[in-house]
């Protein structure tokens, strides 16, 4: 090889290092460097039913966690290097109370409590791998609050506007995609509006039209102020969608399915 070809091969392969740094942030990383935070778990339901199923079934809870938090900010984001807010401790807290499962509190410290009634009636309902099932479909909803981006300049959660449809909605997509509720709870109907699984599955689909689209949803709240759903489609998808034509779109899909 001429001292000219070498030149080239050389330029080719550092305009290739540049171009695959400049593009990393769009590829998945390994998560390898990725800090989980401490996790502390609290029992406050000793002795109840609840207890010793979960005890039994899920020995080590903080592994357990830690996977769910990994599946979590696979779904949200691209690399642990993306803007993640900095969730250091988890305190996860098992109680005797009525309810199924919520998250308090903002990084650096958040609280999860799931309730050890809940654990029994799945339990009872059936079996053993309900509440496995169970337990880790609400940790996912529950862990994607904690990890999750939030919509910015369009009020609060309490207003339960699209600020609250972003966040309940985002939460149940991530359980969805990560196949934490059962086959048959996707059904048509509904608005986009309603948050939760109705807005979750419709997130999901959205899947079709661009496999990133749940990282991209998420990220476009850092990008987007003031806040929009439809600012949001358009920003991801295009300017020629609307989030209303999807939806129907996605009516219609659900029709034939
Ligand atoms: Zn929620």
């Amino acid at each position: 090889m001429s001292a000219k070809n070498v030149l080239f091969v050389l330029l080719v392969l550092f305009y290739l290092c540049c171009f695959s740094g400049l593009f990393s942030q769009e590829k998945v990383s390994d998560w390898n460097s990725f800090r989980y935070p401490e996790i502390n778990f609290v029992n406050h339901a000793e002795g109840t039913k609840g207890w010793e199923i979960y005890n039994r079934i899920i020995p080590d809870p903080e592994e357990y966690i830690n996977a769910a938090i990994l599946e979590v900010v696979k779904t949200l984001y691209w690399s642990e290097k993306d803007s993640i807010p900095d969730v250091r401790r988890i305190n996860y807290a098992l109680r005797d109370v009525d309810g199924i499962s919520a998250k308090g509190g903002g990084p650096p410290e958040i609280t999860i409590f799931y309730s050890s009634r809940w654990v029994e009636k799945s339990e009872k309902d059936a079996g053993d791998d309900k509440v496995l099932f169970e337990t880790r479909g609400v940790l996912l909803h529950e862990l994607t609050h904690g990890f999750q981006l939030e919509p910015q300049g369009i009020g609060t959660y309490a207003d339960g506007g699209e600020f609250w449809i972003f966040i309940e909605g985002m939460a149940d997509a991530v359980r969805i995609h990560n196949d934490g509720f059962p086959q048959d709870n996707r059904k048509p109907g509904g608005s986009w509006k309603d948050g939760y699984q109705r807005t979750g599955y419709f997130l999901d689909w959205l899947t079709t039209k661009d496999p990133d689209f749940l990282r991209k949803f998420n990220k476009s709240a850092l990008d987007i102020v003031p806040w929009g759903f439809d600012k949001a489609i358009k920003y991801i998808l295009g300017q020629h969608y609307s989030v209303d034509a999807l939806w129907d779109e996605y009516q219609d899909y659900l029709q034939i399915q």
